[in-house]
């Protein structure tokens, strides 16, 4: 057996002797299910529409509210909001490794996807494309956690992962505590891309968005590609950052 496998299965019998339960309300979960339970996930999730612009709540579905349809911002969808309880879980997995709760809001992510494109309100992308980290980064961290997250994706949805043209070329400075105009200024030049990329329609996949400087920094470069470009993230902030 391969050392991985065998790592692997190593895990597995680890993981199946640990006790189950939710990272919310430490109730036990049956399995399959892991990191939280039915009722915790659902209360966190959104259950009413969402503009894919700023995130604010909206009467009727549809892409943006009527603010966001004069500035056209780019669509964000995430299946809840960072602010309203699911957020510090996702916090975990980026900055303790703590991975229970990525299936699971993966498919809250995927379910949120595919309802809106029942909808027609969003067109499925051709490849995802992680956002990614500067090498130095994810050398310390272990893992990229838009990867982690774009598998998962991959997995329920089939649509292939973008392995090669978008790099992170500067070790930036964390963007916690910087204000709008120091985000951008401190993103600035940190991505590359390719001079040609073989699609027309991607999402970006990252963990949380945020005031979504990240995200808009790169789509500017895909723009200018002629690409059309969304994101999906586990969580959002309703962001009016994201429209200026
Ligand atoms: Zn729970
Ligand atoms: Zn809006």
């Amino acid at each position: 057996m391969k050392p991985s496998l065998v790592v692997g299965k190593i895990m597995q019998l680890i993981s199946a002797s640990l006790p189950n339960r939710c990272l919310m309300c430490h109730q036990s979960i049956a399995l399959p299910a892991r990191g939280l339970c039915h009722v915790c996930l659902d209360s966190g999730l959104y259950h009413q529409p969402i503009c894919q612009g700023c995130g604010c709540a909206m009467q009727v579905q549809c892409i943006f509210c009527g603010r966001c349809l004069l500035k056209q911002p780019i669509a964000v969808i995430a299946p809840c909001s960072y602010h309203q309880g699911l957020g510090e879980w996702i916090g975990l997995i980026k900055y303790q490794a703590q991975f229970a709760a990525l299936p699971v809001l993966s498919q809250a992510l995927v379910n949120r996807v595919c309802e809106l494109e029942s909808l027609g309100l969003l067109r499925l992308p051709q490849v995802l494309v992680p956002v990614p980290l500067h090498i130095n980064r994810q050398r310390k961290r272990g893992f990229n956690q838009a990867w982690l997250i774009a598998d998962s994706i991959y997995q329920q949805l089939n649509i292939p992962i973008a392995v090669q043209g978008l790099e992170r070329v500067l070790d930036t400075e964390s963007q916690a505590g910087l204000t709008g105009q120091q985000r951008r200024m401190n993103l600035s030049g940190a991505f590359r891309l390719a001079d040609s990329f073989p699609y027309q329609r991607i999402a970006l996949i990252d963990d949380v968005v945020t005031t979504g400087t990240t995200v808009n920094e790169i789509a500017t470069m895909f723009k200018k590609l002629n690409i059309h470009v969304q994101v999906w993230c586990l969580a959002r902030a309703e962001a009016p950052g994201l429209l200026d």
